[in-house]
């Protein structure tokens, strides 16, 4: 193919998926997917994180095709009974006090919709984010992402202003010798930032609480309840960016809850419709609301709470709080316990991590013990990881792949059966087997 940015159809793939063959995908069942060939995938990846319910979830088509047929759009500036209902649904399973909605469509948007509601709310201009973060790609949220890899793209291109960058809670960034050293240094050193950038100056820290695609790193214990602590001491908001570890993910409804910590703002995307339509947001505590209810902060979009959407994610909570939760958290041990197998079984995994249903596998030249460095980083850097990705979807299952350094990233849909884990798992290993 001249060109494998470009589809049949001549669309740009602006994320261009380097790592695997091009496949064109045209229909989807549960955690299948197939491609115009009709050749069957198993979608370990819920396509960028996001199908949680599966693919063609009756509920989910049915609704959409009710409010489509009823009325498919109603003002964001008017009220409408489906985003009321599901703005309902979302304070009722939001963790803590936290009671009000703003719609958005993208991640993206919701992120730059947190932290204009911490600007205004705290009248100060700063935003603390970390280094190995995504939060989005847009002008002002490009600016809150701190992947080395994204970050190469949009350095010309983000609005950079009023971001502070911290680091992560990950190994190679402190010399810790056990996860409690490592907590309380990574902890200490975002006081230390935030105390450099003047906390009256700093509205918000934004953080993932399951780093996500940069892969699926859990912080340590003790981690988040001190950073909770500085956010309370220094009067700091604390926004959790659940773009992707909402909506049963990790466990639990929220990826925070993982941690019993409570967010000052929340923001969510992806699962919220288990991708059925685009929707995004913002769920607030309840004294954030009420301030903006004030009148301080009078922004939106066109299509933010789209009610074609709203009735997607109306079902999609219904079919997760009926069914999928406690189904995902059954079959999620299993699959820890096989990624923690290949961790064993090959000298190049050198990490496996995550929770609930995302998981990172991270490679390591068996030689130097040094992480591979992904090419979206460094543009010399071979991927020897990418045939993996290709050997597995050969063999019938996609993954994802993470970064900075070189990953394989595990997020199936929260339906997905244990059967279906030791296929792709299965295939996984062969793969892994045949380029090693
Ligand atoms: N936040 C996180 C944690 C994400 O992973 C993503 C996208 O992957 C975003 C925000 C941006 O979401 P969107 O691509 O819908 O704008």
């Amino acid at each position: 193919m001249a060109n494998e940015r470009l589809d049949a159809g001549g669309v740009i793939q602006h994320w261009y998926d380097a790592d695997a063959e091009p496949i064109t995908i045209v229909e989807g069942n549960d955690a299948t997917v197939y491609d115009d060939a009709g050749t069957a995938y198993l979608d370990f990846l819920s396509q960028l994180y996001c199908c949680n319910a599966g693919h063609s979830n009756e509920q989910i088509v049915s609704a959409i095709a009710e409010q489509a047929e009823r009325i498919p759009y109603v003002s964001s500036a008017k009220h409408n009974d489906t985003r009321s209902r599901l703005a309902t649904d979302l304070a009722e399973i939001a963790p803590g006090s936290l009671s009000d909605v703003f719609f958005a469509i993208s991640g993206s948007e919701a992120n730059e919709t947190a932290v204009q509601i911490a600007r205004t709310v705290q009248d100060a201009p700063t935003i603390l984010t970390r280094w190995q973060s995504y939060h989005g790609g847009t002008y002002g949220s490009g600016a809150l992402t701190g992947d080395p890899g994204t970050r190469k793209t949009l350095e010309r291109r983000a609005a950079t202003t009023g971001v502070g960058k911290f680091l992560p809670p990950l190994p190679g960034a402190f010399d810790a010798e056990t996860p409690e050293e490592l907590a309380a240094q990574a902890a200490n050193h975002v006081e230390f930032v935030l105390r450099n950038e003047g906390p009256d100056s700093v509205a918000a820290i934004v953080t993932e609480p399951i780093g996500g695609t940069s892969g699926a790193y859990p912080a340590p214990p003790g981690y988040f309840e001190r950073l909770r602590e500085i956010c309370d001491e220094y009067d700091v908001l604390l926004i959790s960016d659940e773009v992707i570890t909402g909506f049963g993910r990790c466990g639990e409804w929220f990826g925070i809850e993982t941690e019993d910590v409570r967010p000052d703002l929340l923001t969510f995307a992806k699962g919220v419709t288990s991708a059925y339509a685009p929707l995004a947001g913002v769920i607030a505590d309840e004294w954030i609301g009420e301030e903006i209810r004030g009148g301080s902060y009078d922004l939106g979009q066109t299509f933010a709470g789209h009610p074609v959407a709203c009735a997607a994610g109306e079902a999609a909570i219904d079919v997760y709080r009926n069914e999928l939760i406690d189904q995902g958290r059954q079959v999620a041990p299993h699959l820890e316990s096989r990624l923690h197998g290949l961790e064993e079984r090959f000298d190049v995994v050198d990490t496996v991590r995550g929770r609930g249903l995302l998981w990172s596998v991270v490679f390591a030249d068996p030689e130097t013990g040094e992480p591979f460095v992904h090419p979206w980083v460094d543009d010399d850097a071979d991927n020897p990881v990418a045939d993996v990705r290709s050997e597995a979807q050969d063999r019938g299952a996609l993954f994802g792949s993470g970064r900075p350094d070189v990953q394989i990233i595990v997020a199936p849909p929260l339906c997905v059966t244990r059967e279906e884990i030791d296929e792709a798992i299965d295939a996984l290993e062969a793969s892994i087997e045949a380029v090693f």
